[in-house]
């Protein structure tokens, strides 16, 4: 049996799908069997989670296929737009919390929960915050905007449960308006986590620039090739978790055409092998003027 790596985006993910799957079974038979309607409804949350996870897979699974001839670049933006549908999922949680709280105002129905409701949201904090904190990890690791997007899922989903806990200690101690003043705050928490996150994945859509942490990178490794003058211009975007780099370097006018081709050459190769996450160079040679 090969051995499992927990840290490989995959898996991870499907880490995140087992588990977003016990959830919303242990919540929708504890709402029926306990008749909570708000468990029901944080069952039927989990069952969105599915939905997002399962979107999450679809993008990694359609991102790793390698170029072909209708997608010359890869497929890799797959992973960005799983990671902006997500974070769309995240703002419809963000705003169903909030309308939910707005409507226990309105109506003034209150119900006294279950002892299992208490156990699920506690447990359910737990959960989630841990594979919030998991996921992230690896999602920077492996640079994956979609990994990253279901890590915030899972902190949604902890905040949720905060305010399901909050509500139902008020309820407990008859502080009834705990539940909406609750369910508010945590529905604006939710609702700005999802635009932060919506705000890179556009980035990333729209070819914005990578951070200039990697473009000094990029330049670092480039300049440190024999034969490379300076660095004339440099182009770098993102496709889902990697890099495509496009980069003019100027060489001494008196190269032949071999020699220019070789520092060429060894541009890309250094980039592809010592930067991270690089997927593509193309490396454009230009004689030396110093300025
Ligand atoms: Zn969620």
């Amino acid at each position: 049996m090969p051995k499992v790596n927990f840290l490989d985006s995959k898996t991870c993910t499907l880490v995140g799908l087992v588990t977003n799957v016990a959830l919303a079974i242990f919540k929708l038979l504890a709402g029926i069997f306990g008749f909570s309607y708000a468990m029901i409804a944080d069952g039927i949350h989990s069952v969105s989670d599915c939905l997002a996870t399962s979107t999450v897979y679809v993008g990694l699974r359609i991102g790793e296929r390698p170029a072909d001839e209708s997608h010359p670049y890869g497929h890799g933006n797959a992973e960005t737009i799983a990671a902006f549908l997500v974070a769309l999922i995240i703002l419809a949680t963000g705003a169903f919390v909030g309308i939910s709280a707005v409507r226990l105002i309105v109506h003034q129905h209150f119900e006294t929960p279950a002892t299992i409701a208490l156990a699920a949201a506690a447990a359910s904090i737990v959960i989630k915050e841990g594979m919030f904190r998991y996921t992230f990890k690896v999602g920077e690791r492996n640079n994956s905007p979609a990994v990253i997007a279901n890590a915030w899922d899972h902190r949604s989903d902890a905040y949720s449960s905060v305010a399901a806990l909050v509500g139902i200690l008020g309820a407990r101690l008859a502080f009834w308006y705990l539940d909406p003043i609750a369910g508010l705050a945590v529905s604006v928490l939710i609702v700005k986590m999802s635009i932060a996150l919506l705000r890179p994945n556009i980035g990333i859509l729209m070819d914005e620039r990578p951070d200039t942490a990697i473009l000094a990178e990029i330049t670092a490794t480039a300049r440190k090739v024999s034969g490379v003058r300076a660095i004339d211009n440099l182009r770098a975007h993102r496709r889902g978790s990697t890099f495509t780099i496009d980069i003019e370097v100027a060489v001494d006018g008196g190269l032949t055409v071999e020699q220019g081709h070789q520092v060429a050459s060894e541009v890309k190769s250094r980039l592809l092998g010592e930067v991270e996450h690089v997927q593509d160079v193309m490396v454009h040679v230009n004689p030396y003027r110093p300025s």
